[in-house]
């Protein structure tokens, strides 16, 4: 789903659509990354083998810290490579910032106008529940 439909809103403002284009991440690229974020926290517990009275906190506190962060990236596969809409404050059709991990929402900031807006992306399926049986 290279694609995603999504609108934009802000306070005192009707929405207006936006489209928000999503790229995979290959396994290599998810490794890569998971292994860099892993090791930066986990530079940080080595380092603190030299605090006395602390490390007993640190150093474990931050090898779980690299773990945890780590497999964060292994999982996170899909990122927004780009976002393209129509502001909903000043009507400026244009792209807006992305790269961010993609989620239900999030915020964005309209380069002609400074306003904060928020996106979000429109539900793929109604839940069955709520679907009409003929
Ligand atoms: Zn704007």
């Amino acid at each position: 789903m290279p694609e995603r439909p999504a609108s934009l809103t802000i306070f005192g403002a009707s929405p207006s659509p936006a489209v928000v284009t999503v790229t995979t991440a290959s396994p290599g690229q998810r490794f890569v990354r998971a292994a860099r974020s892993a090791a930066v926290l986990w530079a940080f517990a080595v380092g603190f083998v030299f605090v006395p009275g602390l490390h007993f906190v640190l150093v474990p506190t931050f090898l779980i810290l690299g773990a945890v962060a780590g497999l964060r990236q292994l999982r996170g596969t899909e990122v927004v490579s780009g976002v393209h809409g129509t502001c909903p404050r000043c009507g400026r059709e244009q792209d807006f910032t992305a790269g961010n991990r993609l989620a239900p929402s999030w915020m964005l900031d309209c380069p002609a106008c400074h306003n904060t807006l928020t996106l979000t992306l429109e539900s793929e399926s109604v839940p069955s529940g709520l679907t009409p049986r003929a």
